[in-house]
């Protein structure tokens, strides 16, 4: 079935309408107020640039003081100061004839980012850590040969803006996204449960969400991983990006497409004091998750005489936010075999608990695990120790779990350093806000390119924007789940055809 939305504030046919992400500049507001809409032309447009002599100093900081053994600590205060502090790397040459990008993240952000360049004709390259596959916090864990199957980060997702529906239905057309329709509601402590009062549809990914993430990348022509970005140099009108000093190559603009102490430091003698200092404002919360596959059904439809579900958002127990059975919701079975839960904490319990995530000490690990079990038995309202023993469980800490304030832009680039951030933090807390923020810095960074960097000035977006708290669930926004105002949330962006 395809996506479709109807709305008072958004009426577009898109499904139609090959609309494109675009960023609108206020060209009447100071940079500070420059806040830019979400708009879209209709047609592509092929790269033209002027061309200029190069200067062959281009991109290097512009004295050589930086080079200079730091003064500064490694206080966090000293390393604040060293970020904020450090000279912009300002490029000056034309951008070449046949640009390319690197991309920092192959997440949801940097992949969409990814495809929608190359729709504008523009070269790119993601670069990602991950191990096991793209898709950063769209993990899918799958464990063999038990056949166990757990989604660990992103559960499903609402659509709520035309151009995330547009990329919903492709998905829906090639078999890589479904329907979830499953009962999901709020779990009251004792073990109340009450289904959602709005039903705005709900997608997974088929088979979890990191395959998703994989098929995206896959239809890329060049993506690296695992690789960890570790150093950004400017030099000679390029960025030149290495992994503990092994050299990844040479791009004309870079994205970062993560977030966190990974890009905190990666930013922090980059020659972007403004990109760093935006990304320094975000604050992002910890929540742990726990897989747990247990023999038998859960009782969820227990003492309070509820309705059985799939997923629940918890409420009254204050280590947990939510749990979702992750084998009914994946394999569409009849409820035989092991039985597959996601548990998460809520935000509060993660930051009074958190521990490097790199390294959680086990005490630390075991006393999480009884907490959230226990907690788990007063949502469902069991009486204590009846909860059934899972034969399997994985702990993990999202330290860098979701975005808790924003700075509302749809992306943030830097001319005069030729950079920019996308990630879902820059909208909202959802794979819908992630998807839309790498398709604006996608089209805004091929515009910048069909400029020739003549005028960088007029490309500055969201270097200023102030953060507002972010509301909604401790793991995201579902816009249209909870009240049918919330369905145009993100797409309450300024929308030109
Ligand atoms: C516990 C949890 C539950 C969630 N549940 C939902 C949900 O149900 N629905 C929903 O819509 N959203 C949910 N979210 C939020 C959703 O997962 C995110 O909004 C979305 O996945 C963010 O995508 P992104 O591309 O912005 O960032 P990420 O997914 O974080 O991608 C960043 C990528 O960059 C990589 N990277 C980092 N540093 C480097 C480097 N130096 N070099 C190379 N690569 C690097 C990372 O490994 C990662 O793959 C949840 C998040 C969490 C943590």
């Amino acid at each position: 079935m395809a996506v479709s939305i109807t709305s008072i504030s958004i009426s577009i046919t898109f499904i139609n309408h090959p609309l494109r992400l675009k960023l609108c500049r206020y060209s009447t507001l100071s940079s500070k107020s420059s806040t830019p809409s979400l708009c879209s032309t209709s047609q592509p447009k092929p790269i033209e640039k002027d061309h200029r002599r190069s200067n062959p100093m281009d991109g290097r900081r512009p004295s050589s003081r930086s080079r200079r053994k730091s003064s500064y600590g490694s206080s966090r205060r000293s390393i604040l100061k060293k970020t904020f502090n450090q000279e912009q790397v300002a490029f000056t040459a034309p951008v070449p004839d046949d640009p390319i990008v690197a991309i920092i993240g192959g997440g949801m952000a940097g992949l969409i980012c990814a495809k929608n360049l190359e729709k504008r004709g523009v070269r790119s390259t993601v670069f990602d850590t991950g191990m096991h596959g793209f898709g950063g916090r769209m993990g899918t864990r799958i464990i063999e040969p038990e056949g166990l199957i757990f989604d660990h980060a992103a559960q499903f997702f609402t659509v709520s803006h035309p151009l995330f529906a547009e990329l919903v239905n492709g998905w829906l057309e090639k078999g890589l996204v479904r329907e979830w329709h499953g009962s999901i509601g709020e779990l009251e402590a004792g073990g109340l449960f009450i289904p959602l009062p709005y039903s705005a549809p709900k997608y997974i990914g088929v088979n979890g969400m990191r395959p998703l993430a994989d098929s995206l990348a896959q239809t890329l022509p060049s993506v690296v991983r695992p690789c960890w970005i570790s150093k950004l140099e400017p030099f000679n009108g390029k960025w030149h990006l290495s992994e503990n000093g092994k050299n990844q190559g040479a791009f004309d603009a870079i994205v970062i497409a993560h977030n966190g102490k990974c890009a905190n430091r990666l930013l922090a003698s980059s020659g972007l004091p403004l990109i760093a200092r935006q990304m320094k404002a975000l604050e992002l919360s910890s929540i742990w998750a726990l897989l747990a596959a247990f023999e038998d059904p859960l009782p969820v439809n227990g003492s309070g005489g509820s309705t059985l579900f799939e997923g629940a958002f918890v409420k009254g127990v204050d280590c947990l936010s939510w749990m979702a059975n992750n084998s009914t919701k994946l394999s569409n079975s009849d409820n035989r075999g092991p039985h597959c839960w996601t548990f998460f904490s809520t935000a509060a319990y993660g930051k009074k608990t958190k521990v490097p995530q790199e390294n959680i000490p086990t005490a630390t690990s075991e006393k999480v695990k009884a907490s959230m079990l226990r907690g788990v038995e007063i949502a469902l309202g069991l009486p204590v120790g009846s909860l059934p023993m899972p034969f399997y469980t994985r702990l993990q800490l999202w330290g860098a779990a979701l975005p808790v304030n924003s700075p509302n832009v749809p992306c943030i680039f830097d001319p005069k350093g030729r950079a920019g951030i996308c990630g879902d933090w820059l909208l909202g807390s959802s794979l819908e806000s992630a998807a839309l923020s790498g398709l604006a810095m996608a089209n805004h960074i091929a515009d910048y390119f069909k400029s020739g960097g003549a005028q960088p000035d007029e490309f500055a977006v969201g270097l200023n924007n102030e953060f507002q708290t972010l509301s909604g669930h401790d793991i995201g926004q579902f816009p249209g789940l909870e009240s049918e105002q919330q369905t145009n949330k993100v797409g309450d962006y300024e929308l030109v055809t």
